[in-house]
């Protein structure tokens, strides 16, 4: 059974994530790993996770590392001192639900062919046991937190910009406005208590759920605003004047600096990003940043990101690390003197994104591709590509038709260049009406 989405599994606590479920996770990762570290965001569930999570892994004869309440970067990193690392998060998810994502020893989440081992361990429960006398060791990891803050400060200079840090109550609390203090920022905290409850605000760092954060980044005076997701794998922005910055932005802004060849990002990325990283080349990925990394390993591209706010930068590690994210943004706007100008010279062209219902969604996308070309046939088309959906270029913008991967929607993005959104946008929602009829 498939048990892995795009980002680890994941599920309301007690409902889909059980306690006898997270037990046969363990004897799967334990049957093929001989020592694992485990860490978790503060979601209130994770007692009794850890509790079968662990038991799952000795029984196997596998060895226990805990390092506690950490971001999913922390632990990530840390992963490098054993065969694997398992992080307890449901990342920007709700309170009531949590999650597992698997780590290899290098940063990288476990691919499709780890994942599908995983899921096939849990179906058959061929676990390896233990003898009584090899349930494997347990020690305390008490300096995960140390460690990547000392491997990010290796790779940053100072800076003495003002920053307010929103960690929404996640794992970020723990971390980012430290380094930021240790780089000689000036830091001002926002729900930087960890509380699994979330109880300031929805741990998703999109612009309606900063609205806390805008407002004291404007009335502080501050240089530029920080937020995080529970599990600090994503890191948003905003300026100086409390304007959240897109996502799209951002990966210019990242892309620019960083990307001296190639950069990877997912085939719904704005063509600003393309703009602004030229000459270098913008490899496309599927939408999820397991896709970004391993397209950006396969290519050996220098940086690779997701506008929902997932930076990989390989001199750190394959997992996106919003904490190092933190403090390379505060980096470029220290070297820039500040965000005047710099938003302002990558373009922002219109998009249009919607969505219709779908009782057959792999039906009606079979039909898409059948008949995008001949449907779009009236405009200057330059390529087209189904690494995700159906994504159609033309030499003025482009249209994506994809199936959501939660409910069943096929959602439509259309970015114009050039050409009128409105008019492209019409022209898929009518061929995506007509394939769901037909
Ligand atoms: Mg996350």
């Amino acid at each position: 059974m498939k048990y892995f989405g795009s980002s680890g599994i994941r599920g309301i606590v007690n409902r889909d994530i059980t306690p006898d479920f997270v037990l046969r996770v363990g004897q799967a990762v334990g049957t093929l790993n001989s020592s694992v570290v485990v860490g978790w965001d503060p979601r209130v569930s994770h007692p009794m996770l850890y509790n079968a999570l662990v038991a799952g892994l000795h029984s196997t004869g596998c060895s226990v590392a805990t390092a506690g309440m950490l971001p999913t970067p922390t632990l990530a990193y840390a992963a490098r001192k054993f065969d694997c690392g398992v992080m307890l998060t449901a990342s920007h998810n709700p309170a009531e639900y949590n999650g597992v994502k698997l780590w290899n020893p290098d940063g990288t989440a476990y691919d499709t062919l780890q994942q599908g081992k995983i899921e096939e361990l849990i179906d058959s429960a061929e676990f390896r046991r233990a003898t009584w006398r090899d349930t494997g060791w347990r020690v305390d990891v008490l300096d995960a937190v140390q460690e990547h803050v000392e491997h990010i400060l290796g790779h940053t200079s100072s800076s003495s910009l003002s920053v307010v840090v929103d960690c929404g109550c996640g794992a970020a609390s723990v971390i980012t406005p430290y380094l930021l203090r240790e780089m000689g920022c000036r830091v001002f905290t926002l729900n930087s208590q960890p509380d699994g409850h979330f109880p300031a605000r929805n741990p998703e760092p999109v612009e309606e759920n900063l609205e806390q954060l805008k407002r004291s980044v404007k009335t502080l005076g501050a240089d530029l605003g920080i937020a995080h997701d529970g599990d600090a794998d994503r890191m948003m922005a905003v300026d100086n004047l409390g304007r959240f910055v897109s996502g799209d932005k951002l990966l210019a802004l990242f892309g620019r600096s960083e990307a001296k060849k190639s950069m990877v990002a997912p085939v719904d990325t704005s063509l600003a990003v393309e703009d602004a990283i030229k000459p270098a080349v913008l490899i496309y990925s599927r939408v999820g940043d397991v896709y970004v990394a391993e397209a950006m390993k396969r290519h050996g591209c220098e940086f690779g990101g997701e506008a929902s706010g997932s930076w990989i930068f390989p001199r750190i590690s394959y997992c996106p690390d919003g904490i190092y994210a933190a403090a390379h943004l505060v980096e470029l706007l220290t070297e820039h003197g500040g965000f005047d100008g710099l938003l302002e010279e990558i373009p922002t062209y219109p998009t249009l994104r919607g969505s219709l219902r779908c009782g057959n969604p792999a039906g009606c996308m079979e039909c898409v591709r059948r008949r995008v070309e001949e449907w779009f046939s009236g405009f200057d088309v330059v390529g087209m590509s189904t690494l995700d959906g159906v994504r159609i270029s033309m030499s003025g913008g482009w249209v994506l038709i994809r199936p959501s991967g939660t409910e069943p929607k096929i959602r439509i993005t259309v970015e114009a260049r050039s050409l009128e959104p409105g008019e492209l946008y019409q022209r898929a929602e009518a061929l995506v009406r007509e394939c769901i009829r037909t």
